[in-house]
């Protein structure tokens, strides 16, 4: 299996986050690059570097204004006489979160803070000097991998790093800024006419239902622990089924806290079946880690064995598969899940 990463993607290094209502060190510490290549390389895989693809790929599934923000927002931050170390918000809109509106009108602040606070979601998506170089990394790194996929490889890895399944069009948030699922999905779109997403990160793939949930060129589909007490809590539920024509192309699965390898197994299965009702012509699996049992923000019991099973089964679909790397946060576990779930595909 070829795959792809950038160095650049590890230097992002958040410094806060907000937890049961305390700052605390964050999750997404640039050593889980490290374990993840290490179980590349007992693969045998050497990961190439991206392309410089730029922001127009990105650009594809962002608003403009979302991203031009995230670009030039550090410039701005440290241009505040008073600041701390990250760029961080301190509002919040009041705005519903809901899944059956359209993209939000444009953000009518225009200084820094208002601004922090309509593109930041949430307090996990702090933006440190080298942010954005990672998040651009990260997304070129999908965008490459897709294009390996359309020149004909029939399954790729991209290590990305931050993830971005939570990223919106128009909004970052869970340690997610730009939505590189997406982002690769589109790209896919130039050759497959039918895309299907198969997200098993622990966390509902919100970002990327909302990016395609009025359409049915991309099906959606989202295993995950049950958000009615887990991050996003305000989707993820089965009853959102996408809207307009995006009418039944978008299906979430929840998990009940505390289910393991059986139920992911048997969940898996029904997604395979409703990726091959839809015809897909081209896969794209958000893969996370954090339904491992030992995963600091997980809630689901999965052992490092069960991504093997996950491997195996994405693998009997038999699309064009492109991987992305989505989160998981137990340092001296995730090597071990990749590791199984390459071994699992036959990679
Ligand atoms: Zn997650």
């Amino acid at each position: 299996m070829r795959a792809f990463y950038h160095p650049d993607q590890s230097l992002h290094d958040p410094q806060q986050y907000m937890r049961f209502g305390r700052v605390v060190a964050p999750k997404d510490l640039p050593e889980r690059t490290e374990q993840l290549l290490g179980a590349l390389a007992r693969h045998g895989i050497t990961p190439e570097r991206p392309g410089a693809h730029g922001v127009d790929p990105i650009l594809a599934v962002h608003s403009e204004e979302f991203v031009r923000f995230l670009e030039t927002l550090w410039e701005r931050w440290v241009q505040l006489p008073e600041r701390g170390p990250e760029a961080w918000p301190n509002t919040f809109p009041y705005w519903s979160g809901r899944v059956d509106e359209d993209m939000r009108p444009p953000c009518r602040p225009t200084g820094l803070m208002g601004q922090l606070g309509w593109f930041l979601g949430d307090l996990s998506v702090p933006v440190g000097e080298h942010c954005w170089t990672s998040t651009l990394r990260s997304a070129e790194t999908a965008v490459s991998g897709a294009d390996a996929v359309l020149a004909g490889e029939r399954a790729v890895y991209a290590l990305c790093r931050p993830s971005g399944h939570h990223a919106r069009a128009d909004r970052a948030t869970g340690f997610c800024y730009i939505n590189n699922t997406a982002v690769a999905a589109q790209r896919l779109r130039s050759k497959f006419g039918k895309v299907a997403i198969l997200d098993v990160d622990a966390h509902h793939g919100d970002g990327t239902q909302q990016i395609f949930y009025r359409r049915s060129d991309v099906l959606t589909i989202s295993v995950h622990a049950d958000p009615v007490n887990y991050y996003p809590f305000f989707t993820g539920y089965a009853d959102e089924r996408g809207n307009g024509a995006g009418e039944g192309f978008n299906i979430n699965l929840p998990l009940a806290h505390g289910a393991g390898g059986a139920e992911m197994e048997a969940t898996v299965d029904r997604a395979g079946e409703a990726i091959r009702d839809f015809g897909a012509e081209a896969l794209v699996i958000a893969l996370g880690y954090d339904a491992h049992k030992d995963d600091p923000i997980g809630v689901l019991k999965l052992e490092a064995s069960d991504f093997g099973t996950i491997g195996r089964q994405v693998k009997a679909m038999g699309l064009p598969t492109l991987v992305v790397q989505e989160g998981g946060y137990a340092i001296e576990a995730i090597g071990g899940c990749l590791d199984s779930f390459l071994t699992g595909f036959g990679a």
